[in-house]
């Protein structure tokens, strides 16, 4: 059975040491104590969420024993309102911090963190849009957490493509609207662990043009102010592959009353307040996962003895050598251990400028801010998520056979993760969005920013750091040459489509090696920060080279055959 131990100590260093956030104590007694709640509250459900999964039973969604105590529990101990603006009734500890609180719950339990993370996209999307009647009526719900936020999108038909959206919404006299349609794949769309859910729908108006330019977005409750139940309904849960806690729900919407959010046919663009926050949490997930899995092989790999060292025994009064002392065990556990630390300092980055783009006083600063989430919101989601993949496989593959098997908790979170390189935009479609609209956006201004702040920091850094700098200045020069390429490519769709996918993976490498950079320059002597630091720059970030030619290889190679003989 897989055990978890929240990394405080090293969320701390980076939160505080690293990016220089204030009040390292508040840090420490709030890391502290979600380390208490997903260690022994959310984890030890984990296991019992996937064998049991939700079920729908007369009409209502029953959630896997535990949960709806847990979820009780996390309400009360104020984990939703962490990060939610004080003016809205929140603490407004800030967005770095809910992130890092948000690993701990992912890393436990994956399942149980879909409802929190989809309540805080309802918060931000009502928060930004919402009429004063909508956020009078509904905001202090959805921060307190009592009653937890969905997103209803996606359709049978219209998945990626939002323009196939065919719900209705039609206007009534008192101001509100009537919804009907049906919705499919709605995380958390019923559920017994709240008395009132509130789902966010996009639908057409009557005479909408057709496309993205004719959707709005809606705020449908399960319950109306009345006390009444709204004609919105779960009408099935979906079998699926992992995250089986966690209820995956056919919405009927027959006739429910709802009300408008923002303006009519505005409502994508609303909605992506909502999809941004949820993509850089859906990264979060991935790294929980990552981190959980990674810990769990290690753990492993300490105690299961096979073979003997390749230099001779370690462990000569043993039948064998513990596994860890394998070089291609250690590759497994340290290439994927490199990835998670340098990925949660981005991900921790893009939350601290999240912030700044916000609150920060001067408004050149906030631009720049926003510029840097925008850019790095797709790498975030997307490197992260297929971290999460690649070491929950890896960590299988430490376990051996014993890993295929269910006892070691090994496969579960390869089943776990999957599901998060394809929800909130599939990463496919993140590569798409960083290289056709983030790259380009502003003649290229956010790219160049993110280049002048790498370079920037390679030159200021001191000559002790050239191990680091110079492998990083190598593959700065390869993602400048990719995009030189893209740009001059950018003309022809199919040309940078067909690079998308490599190029964000070099973006996310050298975005990665930046912040180990920036963790090795505050290392103290006795971390063990710069050792992991060598593993990324000498057997992850070469990578990059090979990226570089595939981006430049272009289109040619996969769009030769026709569809029929691919
Ligand atoms: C467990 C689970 C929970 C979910 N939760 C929610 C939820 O709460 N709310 C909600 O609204 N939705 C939810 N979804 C839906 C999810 O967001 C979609 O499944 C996802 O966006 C992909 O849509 P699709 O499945 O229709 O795939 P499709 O859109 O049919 O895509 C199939 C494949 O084609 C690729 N593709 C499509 N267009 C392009 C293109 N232009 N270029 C390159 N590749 C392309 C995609 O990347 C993908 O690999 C959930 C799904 C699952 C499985």
């Amino acid at each position: 059975m897989p055990n978890y131990t929240a990394p405080v100590a090293d969320m701390l260093f980076i939160l505080h040491d690293v990016l220089g956030l204030d009040d390292r104590e508040t840090s420490e007694a709030v890391l502290t104590e979600a380390a208490r709640f997903a260690e022994n509250v959310l984890q030890p459900l984990n296991r019992t969420g996937d064998e049991d999964g939700a079920k729908l039973e007369g009409g209502s969604v029953i959630t896997v024993p535990g949960f709806k105590q847990a979820y009780h529990s996390f309400v009360e101990g104020g984990w939703q309102s962490l990060a939610c603006a004080t003016e809205h009734g929140g603490q407004g500890l800030g967005t770095p911090l809910q992130f890092a609180v948000a690993e701990m719950i992912n890393a436990a339990n994956i399942s149980f963190s879909l409802a929190p993370l989809l309540t805080a996209g309802a918060y931000h999307a009502l928060s930004a849009h919402g009429s004063e009647d909508l956020k009078q009526r509904y905001l202090p719900k959805l921060v307190s957490g009592e009653w937890p936020g969905t997103m209803c999108l996606t359709e049978p038909q219209c998945g990626t493509d939002l323009g196939l959206l065919k719900s209705r919404a039609a206007p009534n006299t008192d101001g509100s609207y009537t919804i009907t349609g049906t919705k499919i794949f709605i995380t958390y769309g019923d559920h017994d662990m709240a008395d009132n859910i509130v789902h966010l729908v996009l639908a057409r108006l009557p005479e909408a043009p057709a496309g993205v330019k004719g959707i709005s977005l809606f705020l449908c409750p399960k319950v109306l102010d009345t006390g009444d139940r709204n004609a919105v309904k779960c009408t099935a849960l979906e079998k699926k592959m992992g995250i089986k806690a966690s209820p995956t729900c056919v919405m009927n919407f027959d006739g429910a009353t709802a009300w408008i959010v923002g303006e009519p046919h505005r409502g994508l663009a609303c909605m992506f307040t909502m999809m941004n926050d949820a993509r850089l949490l859906v990264g979060i997930q991935g790294l929980g996962l990552a981190s959980a899995a990674i810990q769990n092989a290690t753990s492993y790999a300490r105690t299961r003895l096979q073979m003997r060292a390749p230099t001779g025994p370690k462990n000569p009064e043993g039948p064998a050598d513990p596994i860890i002392v394998h070089p291609d065990i250690r590759r497994l556990l340290l290439t994927n251990r490199a990835m998670i630390e340098g990925c949660r300092a981005l991900a921790l980055w893009v939350a601290q400028e999240l912030d700044i783009s916000h609150k920060h006083a001067d408004p050149a600063r906030r631009q720049q801010a926003e510029d840097r989430v925008a850019l790095l919101t797709p790498v975030v989601k997307s490197m992260l998520t297929d971290l999460g993949s690649q070491a929950a496989n890896d960590g299988v593959q430490v376990h051996g056979g014993h890993g295929f098997i269910r006892d070691t908790g090994a496969e579960q979170f390869v089943r776990d993760a999957r599901i998060c390189q394809i929800y909130e935009g599939t990463n496919g479609i993140q590569a798409l969005d960083l290289v056709g609209r983030k790259v380009p956006m502003h003649e290229g201004r956010l790219v160049a920013d993110f280049f002048a702040t790498v370079t920037n920091h390679i030159r200021q850094s001191p000559a002790t750091m050239a191990e680091f700098t110079t492998p990083l200045s190598v593959a700065v020069k390869n993602l400048e040459e990719a995009t030189t390429w893209l740009t001059r490519n950018a003309n022809n769709r199919e040309e940078t489509a067909s690079a998308a996918t490599d190029y964000l993976r070099l973006f996310g490498l050298v975005a990665i090696g930046h912040m180990w950079c920036r963790m090795v320059a505050h290392a103290t002597p006795q971390s063990p920060k710069p050792a992991v630091a060598r593993v990324y720059f000498t057997k992850i970030l070469p990578e990059t080279a090979s990226l570089l030619a595939r981006v430049m290889s272009g289109a040619v190679p996969l769009m030769a055959l026709p569809g029929e003989d691919v």
